[in-house]
């Protein structure tokens, strides 16, 4: 089975390449960010705590309407680091890792992917990163392409907040895997990236 493992901080362009991927290996692709939002959105929706609306998560909380709520991302984002939170989240993505529904391959990305969820030597693993202004921006204008009036600074701080709690948390924090296959896509397209992954995953499976 192979597995591809993305990793990176926010908005550093993960999800665009993991579905380009999956699509091009009719892989099947698991955005396990939106666990932990799904997470975090039904603990702030029932007063539940993490831990308990972890162990009660189910695919249909995948369907709420606020997933993509700055309020819920950033909550995502504490809930991200209790323990047993994590715990309760990693069977689910270590099976669709090893047995995805269409049986060919799995795309998996987050932030612990590669370090926890998949560390096994033939994962191909991936860092995708840019820098913090390259992110705000992408950001900012995906929210006015939503019709939303984001303010820059605030996409800004909010974002370097999320990353900060991500990389500095004790279980699970954001870091490359010491085999990651490392891509700046600061100054690059989403084909770019795209193609240079692809160059990448054909040097290691040659
Ligand atoms: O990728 P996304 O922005 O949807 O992730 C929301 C939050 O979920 C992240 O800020 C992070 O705290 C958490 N997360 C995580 N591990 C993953 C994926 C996401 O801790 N594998």
């Amino acid at each position: 089975m192979t597995i591809l493992a993305i990793d990176g901080p926010a908005a550093a362009g993960k999800g665009t390449l993991a579905k380009r991927l999956a699509a091009h290996f009719g892989y099947d692709h698991l955005d396990t960010g939106a666990l932990y939002r799904a997470v975090a959105s039904r603990s702030l929706r029932t007063g539940e705590t993490p831990e308990h609306a972890a162990e009660r998560f189910a695919v249909g909380d995948l369907g709420a309407g606020d997933l993509r709520a700055e309020k819920v991302a950033q909550h995502a984002s504490v809930v991200a680091a209790v323990p047993a939170v994590r715990a309760a989240l990693l069977a689910f993505q270590r099976d669709f890792a090893r047995r995805p529904p269409g049986g060919k391959g799995a795309v998996l990305d987050g932030r612990d992917i590669g370090t926890v969820v998949c560390p096994w030597p033939d994962t191909i693993k991936f860092f995708v990163t840019a820098s913090l202004e390259a992110r705000a921006k992408r950001r900012y204008e995906e929210l006015i392409a939503k019709g939303e009036s984001p303010i820059h600074a605030a996409v800004l701080a909010e974002m370097a907040e999320r990353d900060a709690r991500d990389a500095q948390r004790a279980t699970a924090p954001l870091k490359p895997a010491p085999d990651a296959i490392l891509l700046d896509t600061s100054g690059m397209t989403a084909e770019d990236v795209f193609h240079a992954a692809l160059a990448a995953i054909a040097g290691k499976t040659r």
